[in-house]
C-alpha cells in the first residue's frame, strides 16, 4: 500500500472517529443529525454503526428508536419516514414501511400489483399517497425520475426540430409537463447538454393560478383528498400533488 493510500485511509478512519463523537455528544436522531450536516440518513447510519469510515470513536449497534417514525409534510401532506432507508424508502422491521403503512390502513395489496407513490417521495408512507398499480403503469409514471444523461439531451433535440408540443412529448415520455419544461430550458439536468428552449408555462397549463391557489388552500384546510381534488379539478393526483409541492404552478418570486 502507497504512503499516500494509507494516508487516505487514516483520514478516512480520523473522520469517522470524529463523527460518531459528534453524533454521540449530540444527543440527536440520525436523520436530525444528517439534516444538520447534510448527510444522507443512511451514511450517517452506516458510520454511526461501524460500518462505513473505519471502526474507531462510539459505534452505535441498533438506531434509538426514540421519536416518531414518520413526520408529516406541512404543504404536501406526505408522511416523511423518519426511521432508516432501504433504496430510498422507509424500512420497517416487517418490510417496506409504505406497504405495512398502506395495508395497516387499506387491507392486503392486490396479487401482482405494487404501490406505486402518487407523489413520487419514495420516503413517504402515507396511504392516501399511495395507490397499488401493474409494473408496467409504475414504470411509466416513474419514467421522469429515470432520465439518463443521453435521454434529455435525444429529449431536448428533438423538442428543438419542432412538431411537438411539450404536452404531447410530456404525454409520451410519462411526464408531467412541468416537469419536463423544466428540463428541456435547462433547469433540471443543467449540466447535461442538448439544445435549451425557454417553454413557455402558460399554454401547457390546465389550471389557472387562482385554481392553484384553490387548490392548495382547500388540501390545507383538510378539504378534499389528492384523488377527490383531481377529480373535481379534472387533473390527474399526481399533478395535484406537484401543485402542492409547489413543483408546479409555484407563485412568481417577488422581483
Ligand atoms: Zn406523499
Amino acid at each position: 500500500m502507497s504512503t499516500k493510500s494509507t494516508g487516505k485511509h487514516e483520514a478516512c478512519k480520523m473522520r469517522g472517529q470524529r463523527i460518531r463523537a459528534e453524533f454521540a455528544a449530540s444527543g440527536l436522531t440520525q436523520t436530525a443529525f444528517a439534516r444538520l450536516h447534510g448527510m444522507r440518513p443512511d451514511r450517517v447510519s452506516r458510520i454511526v454503526r461501524g460500518l462505513s469510515l473505519g471502526q474507531g470513536g462510539p459505534i452505535q449497534r441498533k438506531q434509538r428508536p426514540e421519536g416518531p417514525e414518520y413526520l408529516i409534510h406541512p404543504e404536501t401532506g406526505c408522511w416523511i419516514w423518519q426511521r432508516g432507508l432501504s433504496g430510498g424508502y422507509g424500512a420497517h422491521a416487517q418490510g417496506l414501511a409504505h406497504r405495512v403503512y398502506y395495508e395497516r390502513a387499506k387491507g392486503p395489496i392486490p396479487e401482482g400489483l405494487q404501490l406505486d407513490h402518487l407523489c413520487r417521495v419514495h420516503a413517504c408512507v402515507n396511504p392516501d399517497h399511495l395507490e397499488p398499480a401493474t409494473n408496467a403503469v409504475n414504470t411509466q409514471r416513474g419514467l421522469c425520475a429515470k432520465l439518463t444523461p443521453e435521454r434529455v439531451v435525444q429529449t431536448r433535440e428533438r423538442f428543438a426540430a419542432g412538431g411537438v408540443t411539450v404536452t404531447a412529448l410530456a404525454a409520451e415520455m410519462g411526464m408531467d409537463t412541468g416537469q419536463l419544461s423544466r428540463v428541456l430550458r435547462g433547469t433540471k439536468w443543467a449540466n447535461v447538454d442538448g439544445p435549451r428552449t425557454a417553454v413557455g408555462h402558460t399554454k401547457q397549463q390546465a389550471l389557472t393560478m387562482d385554481q392553484a391557489r384553490e387548490i392548495r388552500r382547500r388540501h390545507a384546510a383538510g378539504d378534499g383528498t389528492l384523488r377527490s381534488l383531481g377529480r373535481e379539478f379534472g387533473v390527474s393526483s399526481r399533478c395535484i400533488c406537484h401543485i402542492l409541492q409547489r413543483k408546479t404552478y409555484a407563485e412568481p418570486e417577488a422581483p
